[in-house]
């Protein structure tokens, strides 16, 4: 038996397989369907539920390869957190060929990321005052985001981030995915919400 969700192209159902993930966990069989349709999602959501393949699958599955812009921008509090997450979608992004993720976050020198940036991403994944060092140097652009991840969007704000998260998003495209996780759900974070999202598909689980 096959991942149960429609719309799963052969090769992600044969990636899913090979990875051991036998039946989508309860996050995933609500927010992988949504992605696909190109619903925004806000899930309240710990680590251990299957948080990131459930926007990373559809991410993995609705990107335009042949287009080498960045579409995809997932971001996260830490270094540590980005790094899992660009190692699961590296994972899932097996199911397709040619798929370039790149992670950028503080702590590493600007340089390399620069020369990364350079090469064409079609996914970036990082910490918000990172990204923010490259929206203001000119080294990325968002001008082709087309799905936008708030990962543990609680931490983010209660580090500090909320002027660079919202300096982010204005970056991207209005007509965009916007998907939010958080593990609690504080006035903020409706606030975040209500600005960012359309009619988004709300979960708790
Ligand atoms: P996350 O909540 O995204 O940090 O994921 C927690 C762990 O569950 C990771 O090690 C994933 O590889 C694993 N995982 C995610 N989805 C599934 C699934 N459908 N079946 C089995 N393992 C999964």
């Amino acid at each position: 038996t096959a991942f149960q969700i429609p719309g799963l192209s052969s090769a992600m159902l044969d990636n899913l397989k090979t990875l051991g993930f036998e039946a989508p966990t309860p996050i995933q069989e609500v927010t992988v369907p949504a992605v696909l349709e190109g619903r925004d999602v806000i899930a309240m959501a710990r680590t251990g539920s299957g948080k990131t393949a459930a926007f990373g699958i559809g991410m993995v599955e609705r990107l335009d390869v042949k287009r080498f812009s960045v579409q995809g921008l997932v971001l996260c509090p830490t270094r540590e957190l980005a790094d899992q997450v660009a190692s699961a979608l590296r994972e899932l992004a097996r199911a397709r060929h040619n798929i370039k993720i790149l992670t950028l976050c503080g702590g590493t020198p600007l340089g390399p990321q620069i020369g990364s940036l350079s090469h064409g991403a079609h996914i970036v994944v990082g910490t918000p005052g990172r990204i923010q060092d490259h929206l203001d140097k000119g080294t990325l652009s968002l001008d082709r985001v087309q799905m936008l991840v708030l990962d543990e969007a609680d931490r983010m704000l209660d580090m500090g981030f909320q002027e660079a998260v919202e300096s982010i998003v204005s970056r991207c495209p209005e007509h965009r995915q916007t998907l939010l996780f958080s593990a609690t759900w504080p006035d903020q974070i409706r606030k975040l919400s209500g600005r960012y999202q359309r009619d988004p598909v709300s979960l708790t689980v």
